[in-house]
């Protein structure tokens, strides 16, 4: 999985995980919210219920009662919602304070002032047929009780305090000292509405259940007067409603922070465990410690960047290696001549030899060759670090093969070797011809120098495939197929004391495959022990 989408994942991880959370949270911390209400509701309710059912008897009408309410409303800090049983809302407390209305979290309960006449049939039967009087009276002094308290209300005075008489009729203790005015108008409201009263209670004269009859009137009669009865309804608790979402919401909200910042900080450290590991590992490369690798694991780009520098730390060390392998092959091939040279002179100083003609040539070839070993050395290391100066032109290589055969005809007559070239040109390539021609001075020099008088040496140069191909053929000594894979190397020679002794660096075609590599060319050796060597360069022709 590449890196880019694990990050992702492990973030849309987070952003769920905080999500889901915060909803939980907010549902667990609303549902008990709610769950608190209710039980304030559960326990209110009732005295509430009374209290409103109170100040209605009291009073006679509900009118005023949103004083009380609010009151109520303040010191439960509940709403409180009362609504007639046509649906009509009578008082609502979060309306009268202004503001938001907080949901309902209990059932209706209802509230009803009107009394309910109680008779006592034992009673009844010792008063007789007088039990319609009584009836009639209970309810002239029930509407002047309410009318009167209504009208005090009304002008702003408390009525007095009711409470239910024998029958069940909430009416003023003791009669009650009623206000003139208030009690004119209940006079009025009375006598007004006598004649009714009777006529209602004659209706039940033939009923079959008298008693019920009576207070099934008495009940209709103090209906047309007495409050209504309403819904009560109470709401959630709390000081206000921002604060019951903005609680919740604020716990969330809490919640997710902490969880993103954990779960984030979590990803960051796994996801930063490698590039940490890395970083380490580049200090230590830094100061030294070429060996230095990180376990790879994952095919991400994390596992790529590991890969590279493992593959960079390895060249590092390989650099490293090849250099050392270098200075000790320098070394090593600078001594012998150094020692013969320090040899002679020393002899010559002590007089152990004395000085001769040939002796002097001796001396002179061994620092040549240790010049050439130099100059190659400079070549090489150009050539490798991509310095050497090529100067590039079309040329054809047809020409060069046989340019190089005509300069090393003298040295191919001296040593007795047949030097022949078969040139099918032209085979136009683009490059250094200068230094192709050292390239192929090189390995006809090798040619002629390991093949015995008698033998011959063939070049060629032919079209091969789009390519420009330039062959030193030889029926020199050859070289072992175990040694082959050498030959390019530097410092390689198959017996290096003979090789010294023929003047050759060892370097030769380390520099030649490094000059033909630079051209977009290849360079191969095909041999046989014993019979010859074919080494051969292509080089891609240029066009028309
Ligand atoms: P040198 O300058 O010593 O010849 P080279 O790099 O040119 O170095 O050659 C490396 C070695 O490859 C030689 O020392 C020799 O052993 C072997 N070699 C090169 N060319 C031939 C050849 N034509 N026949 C046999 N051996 C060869």
């Amino acid at each position: 999985m590449s890196f880019r989408l694990r990050v992702f994942l492990l973030t849309l991880v987070v952003a769920v995980v905080a999500t889901g959370a915060t909803a939980w949270f907010s549902l667990r911390i609303t549902a008990q919210q709610i769950e608190r209400s209710q039980q304030e509701a559960t326990r209110h309710v009732a005295d509430i219920a009374e209290t409103a059912r109170t100040y209605a008897r009291r009073h006679g009408t509900w009118a005023g009662i949103s004083r009380r309410v609010e009151t109520l409303a303040a010191a439960n800090k509940q709403r409180i919602r009362l609504v007639n049983l046509d649906g009509q809302v009578i008082v609502d407390s979060d309306n009268l304070a202004r503001r938001a209305a907080r949901p309902v979290v209990s059932p209706a309960t209802l509230v009803n002032p009107r009394p309910t006449l109680t008779l006592d049939p034992k009673e009844l039967t010792k008063i007789g047929a007088k039990v319609d009087a009584l009836v009639l009276n209970e309810l002239a002094d029930y509407r002047r009780t309410v009318v009167n308290a209504r009208c005090l209300t009304d002008v702003g005075v408390e009525p007095p305090p009711v409470t239910p008489d024998q029958y069940g009729i909430p009416l003023p203790a003791g009669g009650g000292a009623l206000p003139g005015d208030c009690t004119a108008q209940a006079d009025d409201a009375q006598q007004y509405a006598r004649e009714g009263d009777y006529s209602a209670t004659r209706t039940c004269t033939t009923a079959p259940d008298h008693i019920a009859c009576l207070v099934q009137v008495f009940g209709d009669r103090a209906a047309t007067f007495a409050p209504e009865p309403l819904q009560l309804y109470l709401g959630a608790v709390d000081d206000d409603a921002v604060t019951l979402l903005a609680r919740p919401m604020m716990a969330a909200v809490g919640a997710v922070l902490v969880l993103a910042v954990i779960g984030t900080a979590l990803v960051a450290r796994y996801m930063s465990r490698p590039l940490r590991s890395l970083t380490a590992a580049s200090r230590r490369l830094a100061d030294g410690h070429l060996d230095t690798r990180v376990t790879t694991t994952g095919r991400d780009e994390v596992g790529e960047l590991s890969r590279s520098f493992n593959r960079m730390a390895a060249a590092l060390e390989g650099a490293e290696l090849a250099q050392r392998r270098l200075l000790a092959g320098v070394a090593h091939e600078l001594r012998t001549p150094m020692s013969n040279v320090l040899g002679y002179l020393e002899a010559l100083q002590d007089g152990v030899v004395p000085p001769s003609r040939e002796l002097f040539g001796s001396l002179h070839e061994e620092v040549q060759l240790q010049r050439r070993i130099l100059d190659d050395l400079q070549d090489l290391t150009l050539a490798e670090a991509g310095h050497l100066a090529y100067r590039r032109t079309d040329f054809d290589l047809a020409e060069l093969v046989e340019v190089s055969r005509v300069a090393h005809l003298a040295v191919a007559e001296h040593g007795g070797v047949r030097l022949t070239a078969e040139a099918a040109g032209p085979l136009p390539v683009h490059g250094d011809q200068d230094r192709l021609r050292q390239v192929l001075g090189n390995l006809v020099t090798n040619a002629l120098r390991y093949t015995d008088p008698g033998g011959s040496v063939v070049l060629r140069a032919y079209p091969l495939h789009g390519r420009a191909i330039a062959e030193v053929r030889d029926t020199g000594c050859g070289i072992a197929p175990q040694d082959l894979p050498h030959v390019f190397h530097r410092f390689w020679r198959a017996d290096p004391a003979r090789d010294r002794e023929t003047g050759g660096s060892g370097l030769g075609l380390t520099i030649a495959r490094q000059i033909v590599l630079d051209h977009a060319g290849t360079i191969e050796v095909t041999s046989t022990l014993g019979e010859g060597s074919t080494f051969r360069v292509t080089f891609p022709i240029v066009g028309p």
